[in-house]
């Protein structure tokens, strides 16, 4: 295999090639070996993600346990790619048949792989091991009701919403900084409230304690704390060889202490990441944390770095070059390519949103045309509803689509019904899923399911509590139903996924009743259940599909057709680490990138970086589209208004001439002067005439 592995490395290149050897020195004579944590930083399209790929092959080509390697990608997707491009390396090393390369069962997300982690030792740290997992609508509607039970939505002086307490909560945790700092900087307008959300917050951890449940933050927070105890995180950071995490730019404080505490002495850590592409600061993600990345470990890293370009033209990387070259703060890298030239990048000015949904339009048949699948492009912006006029063109021309990092699928309420059947029977204690499920029933409603909630929670047995409740007469039929389903979903005998048969027909007598277009609904229903059967258990599923839902939409909500060609529209920061071989970018107007509501130079450097990820997914041919009329929602003035706006500050004069420019639709052409006709009657003088 050793001579294998040669081979398929040797399509890298040399700094590549050290990345996935790192550690690996062979002094004449005898090995030693290099123990030194690794950075690889790099700009976009370096191979950083592809280097990452060959090294965890290497690694386990060479003997490593794939159970002992920890793989920490962005998104589930991301990590899916990963082991599908490592398994690729894998087969052709150790001639494997293709069905079968090892799987990598630790790759996932931190939140992914941090609940996974506080459910095996929830024991030890007094957690309960079925504790559900809260999504941000879940954490909003708890702090509403803690925010209530402390009567503080009735004072006099408006409270922040509960949108804005669990934002600021979340800044708390994420940057470990105190209530007072966070609200000095990050929210001002509510620096007057210390107090009181103080003890909000304070009731807020007591209630999801109280309730067995979990939401993002706290996923990272538990694990954190977790590691704090030296015993479990020796047997935690034990477990695992190797820890390797991609687009370490994007990661907060608290996953740098993860890391920290996992491997102390940062042998075996391999992070990769370009920090002209950290766009997740508003999440409090800091990209501290990979110029600091040398000197975080006890042992200083081996830094290594990529120049050469394989995503994109020269003529791309030159416009993106110069997008990111006037950044205040970053380590100079410079790429190059050698990839062949399709033309120049395209600049073209719309005259508004409609204009541009067309000319995208007309642009991605015209790519198909010329051969190119839909698949391979895709169109981004900056929010997702940015794409709504191009969602319609591309519906009223049948051209397929499907939307990432827009309104979810998990989002529609009848979806959200089915799940919170599954969570509340496998946490009873979780108040927001008990509340969804019990008003479903027709006679339940706030005060008789507040009811049978507070019963459950101090109860032993919460199934015989459900068995056993009295509901109002006229909801007797329908909770005997309930309360079988709810006995068979908590069998312990019960095998996933039977329990989505149990769920369904349960609730789709439910869905009938509840709504007019239950055809439609039924087809979500169905999916969900279908999406279900891919997922080993009811606990996988639940906490999977929360923290990184199928994010993908399509003009019918429901997972993306997998099997056909479709255009993908995507936010820009869900396109990170991807590429197409034709990328439009919408609305790339001052006012959108930068956001008008940037402020700052901080911010300000954040949307450069945006624009900069947006250009470098390009492969072959970038569009970017500058609409000249172009309307903003405010939320501060609750309502639309538009702008004329001009082309993004970004794109300087200079810059845009390395372009070709276009204005669309073109300027009517003046009519040619075409002298009239001689006259063939004198009418004028015969009018005249008649009064002589
Ligand atoms: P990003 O910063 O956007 O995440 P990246 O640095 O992770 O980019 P990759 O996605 O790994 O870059 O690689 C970009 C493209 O270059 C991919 O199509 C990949 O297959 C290709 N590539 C990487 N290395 C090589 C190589 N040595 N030879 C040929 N193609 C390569
Ligand atoms: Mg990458």
């Amino acid at each position: 295999p050793e001579e294998r592995l040669a081979e398929a490395l040797a399509q890298l290149n040399d700094a590549q090639r050290a990345a996935v050897q790192h550690g690996r020195v062979a002094v004449v004579g005898n090995t030693t070996r290099d123990e030194r944590p690794l950075l690889v930083i790099a700009g976009a399209g370096s191979g950083k993600t592809s280097t990452l790929a060959h090294r965890v092959a290497a690694l386990i080509a060479r003997g490593a346990d794939p159970q002992r390697v920890l793989l920490l990608t962005f998104s589930r997707r991301a990590a899916q790619e990963m082991e599908r491009r490592a398994g690729q390396v894998l087969v052709r090393v150790l001639g494997l048949s293709s069905q079968s390369p090892p799987a990598l069962p630790w790759a996932g997300t931190f939140h992914g792989v941090g609940a996974r982690l506080l459910r095996e030792y929830a024991a030890q740290i007094g957690l309960d091991e079925n504790f559900t997992i809260h999504d941000r609508g879940d954490a909003e509607d708890l702090m509403g009701l803690v925010r209530n039970d402390l009567g503080l939505s009735t004072s006099a002086r408006r409270f922040p919403l509960k949108g804005t307490c669990v934002s600021i909560y979340s800044r708390t945790v994420n940057t470990r900084a105190p209530l007072a700092g966070v609200l000095k900087h990050a929210f001002p307008w509510c620096a007057d409230w210390e107090a009181e959300l103080k003890r909000l917050f304070g009731a807020y951890v007591e209630a999801k304690q109280q309730q067995h449940v979990l939401d993002y933050d706290d996923l990272l927070l538990y694990w954190t704390e977790m590691m704090a105890e030296p015993t479990l995180a020796r047997q935690v950071g034990e477990r695992f060889d190797h820890v390797l995490v991609d687009e370490y730019q994007d990661t907060n404080l608290l996953q740098a202490a993860i890391l920290r505490s996992l491997k102390p002495d940062g042998r075996g850590v391999t992070v990769v990441g370009d920090d002209a592409q950290s766009i997740y600061s508003f999440r409090g993600a800091t990209v501290r944390n990979i110029l600091d990345f040398p000197a975080h470990f006890s042992q200083p890293a081996r830094i290594v770095t990529l120049e050469r370009n394989y995503r994109s033209t020269q003529p791309i990387l030159d416009v993106s070059n110069a997008v990111i070259a006037a950044a205040a703060e970053r380590h100079a890298k410079t790429l190059w390519t050698d990839k062949p030239s399709a033309g120049q990048p395209q600049l073209v000015l719309v005259a508004d949103e409609a204009a541009q949904a067309t000319w995208v339009a007309d642009r991605v048949l015209a790519h198909r045309e010329g051969g190119l699948a839909l698949k391979s492009q895709a169109v981004l912006f900056r929010t997702s509803t940015h794409s709504a006029a191009l969602e319609l063109e591309l519906a009223r021309r049948n051209i397929p689509f499907v939307k990432y990092g827009g309104l979810k699928f998990l989002e529609a309420a009848h979806v959200k019904d089915m799940l919170a059947v599954l969570r509340f029977a496998q946490n009873p204690r979780g108040r927001m899923a008990g509340f969804r499920v019990t008003q479903l029933i027709p006679g339940i409603g706030p005060v008789t399911s507040a009811r049978l909630l507070d019963a459950m929670d101090t109860a032993v047995d919460p199934g015989a509590v459900v068995r056993s409740f009295v509901p109002p007469s006229q909801a007797q039929a329908e909770w005997a139903r309930f309360a079988d389903a709810y006995a068979a979903l908590r069998q312990p005998s019960l095998s996933w996924p039977a329990d989505m048969d149990i769920v369904l027909s349960w609730y789709l007598p439910h869905l009938e009743r509840l709504y007019d277009d239950s055809g439609v609904r039924r087809g979500d229903v169905e999916q969900l259940a279908r999406l279900a059967a891919g997922y080993g258990s009811r606990e996988r599923f639940l906490t999977e599909l929360t923290l990184d839902p199928p994010e993908a939409t399509s003009d019918r909500p429901g997972p993306p057709l997998l099997d056909e060609d479709y255009l993908i529209l995507s936010t820009i920061h869900s396109a990170k680490g991807q590429e197409w071989t034709s990328v439009h970018v919408l609305n790339v107007v001052d006012g959108c990138i930068p956001a008008d509501v940037a402020q700052g130079a901080q911010e300000l450097e954040e949307e450069r970086r945006l624009l900069y990820v947006a250009m470098t997914r390009a492969r072959d041919h970038l569009h970017l589209l500058v609409p000249q009329r172009f309307y903003v929602t405010q939320q501060a003035v609750r309502g639309d208004r538009h702008l004329y706006a001009g082309r993004t500050r970004f794109i300087t004069a200079a810059d845009a001439q390395r372009f070709e420019q276009q204005t669309w639709p073109p300027p009517p052409p003046r009519a040619p002067h075409v002298p009239p006709p001689a006259a063939t009657i004198d009418l004028l003088s015969r009018m005249r005439a008649a009064w002589r």
